[in-house]
């Protein structure tokens, strides 16, 4: 299959909005984001009742960019009403699926457009404490927040009647302590409420029962922050980007062997093959040889995907994930071995212990994959590691289990011939000077 790109690039296919102003001078304090609107949404939302943001944010179509895509407004519709217990928004930026990397430069850039969210969405859903859970390693970014929240507070967005109902609004920004396992949604309940972060069971969800079993939204950064775009400029203005179920803009993530990897926003759809275009292709010399939609967690694609449109639906229909958009792209001269191997010591590592199928699972794929990319393993450990990931696969408790049986299925459907060579032929047919997977 062709994987050339045409270099003519037709940015025009781009739609900054979060990233807008990145490039302009101090872009993350608050004269910035006032000087470019911010702060307009708010005021427009706190005149309008908190069950009409939430209507609004739920006509607007938006779904959760976290990697699950569960509509936004429907998971703020489920906190109850007039109930007397306090409810919580807790924003998960424990951004750490390999790979992905959008929540810490919109942070770093552009941290008012999430205090702004943050605002917007503790009025709709009757909140007078929002949580900030921040990946720990990330101190730059923790800096950058604090003095956001800081600046807030000072300008009377947030603190003693903030809200529109004359209610006060604060802020916790909380750094977690760097564990992976800490972006589940209930693992970093327990972490914010001082305990090791193990998933717990679901059902009951956050929105009924979640941080001090009070009723809780748990949302992505990308998705509480584009929440002022769409009540400044109007649904109807999102719904006219991306398809008619995955509308708006959003972030990609491109990595790896590409000319100009970094942060593209455009609308929900658009392809690789495009987003391929608008940075300089697969670095010079080289052809695609896979990728990832959303992060290692969703099955890999190849060549033949690029024009796989990357909405929830087009992702799902061709087999994968649409996950974080986190594009990974692997060049012909990566061992794909040696890249799930990678990914599989990383989940091996995070897995958080609480079930069997994972906890011993991961571990036991790492073994085989670690003999058969060193020329050790026999042609039926290939079968074994099949037939382990899918004993993790669906059996697991919460979705690392899953994510980490996705790259062997994707990679043993796609490249088991690969495999085979290393078995065959004693080690890894690829020369490890010519291969980035190698580091
Ligand atoms: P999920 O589909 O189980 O849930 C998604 C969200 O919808 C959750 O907030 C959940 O509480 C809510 N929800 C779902 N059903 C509900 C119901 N019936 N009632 C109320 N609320 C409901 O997905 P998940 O297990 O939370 O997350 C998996 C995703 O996380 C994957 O798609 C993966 O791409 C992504 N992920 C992201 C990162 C990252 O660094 N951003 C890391 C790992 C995984
Ligand atoms: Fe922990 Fe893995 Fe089980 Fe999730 S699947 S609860 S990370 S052991």
């Amino acid at each position: 299959m062709n994987t050339s790109v045409d270099e003519t690039s037709p940015e025009k296919l781009l739609t900054p909005v979060l990233s807008a102003f990145w490039d302009q001078d101090r872009s993350w304090t608050l004269d910035v984001y006032r000087a470019n609107g911010g702060y307009r949404a708010l005021g427009k939302a706190l005149a309008m009742p908190p069950d009409d943001v939430i209507a609004y944010v739920k006509d607007s179509g938006l779904r959760g960019r976290g990697g699950a895509g569960f509509p936004t407004g429907m998971k703020w519709q489920f906190i109850p009403q007039g109930d007397n217990k306090p409810h919580y928004l807790v924003v998960n930026a424990d951004e750490s699926e390999p790979g992905t990397c959008k929540d810490i430069p919109l942070l770093l850039a552009n941290p008012h457009s999430l205090v702004e969210g943050i605002v917007i969405a503790c009025h709709a859903i009757r909140s007078h404490h929002a949580f900030i859970y921040l990946r720990g390693e990330v101190v730059p970014v923790l800096r950058r927040l604090h003095a956001a929240v800081a600046e807030a507070y000072a300008a009377g967005y947030l603190g003693k009647g903030a809200l529109g109902d004359g209610g006060d609004l604060d802020i916790t920004v909380h750094a977690g302590a760097g564990a992976y396992i800490c972006g589940e949604e209930t693992a970093l309940l327990d972490s914010l409420e001082g305990r090791r972060g193990q998933p717990r069971l679901r059902p009951p969800f956050p929105a009924v029962a979640g941080l001090y079993a009070c009723p809780t939204v748990v949302n992505n950064v990308e998705s509480i922050a584009s929440v002022p775009a769409i009540i400044d400029r109007g649904k109807e203005w999102f719904r006219s980007m991306g398809s008619e179920k995955s509308p708006g803009f959003t972030l990609y993530s491109l990595s790896g062997h590409v000319a100009r990897p970094g942060q593209y926003e455009a609308p929900l759809g658009i392809t690789l093959r495009e987003l391929l275009q608008m940075s300089g292709g697969i670095r010079p010399g080289h052809t695609l040889k896979f990728w990832t939609p959303g992060g290692s967690s969703t099955p890999m694609f190849t060549a033949e995907h690029l024009d796989v449109p990357l909405d929830y639906e087009g992702v799902m229909g061709a087999g994968s994930m649409l996950g974080t958009k986190a594009l990974q792209c692997f060049d012909e001269t990566t061992c794909v071995v040696r890249a799930v191997t990678r990914w599989t010591e990383f989940y091996a590592h995070e897995s958080c212990g609480k079930c069997t199928p994972c906890r011993e699972g991961t571990y036991w794929l790492v073994q085989l994959l670690r003999d058969i990319e060193a020329g050790k393993g026999l042609l039926s450990d290939i079968d074994k590691l099949a037939d382990i990931a899918d004993n993790i696969n669906g059996k697991s408790f919460c979705a690392l289990g899953d994510g980490a049986a996705s790259p062997i299925f994707s990679s043993l459907k796609y490249f088991r011939d690969e495999y085979e060579r290393h078995v065959t032929q004693g080690g890894c047919p690829f020369d490890p000077a010519k291969s980035t997977a190698w580091a």
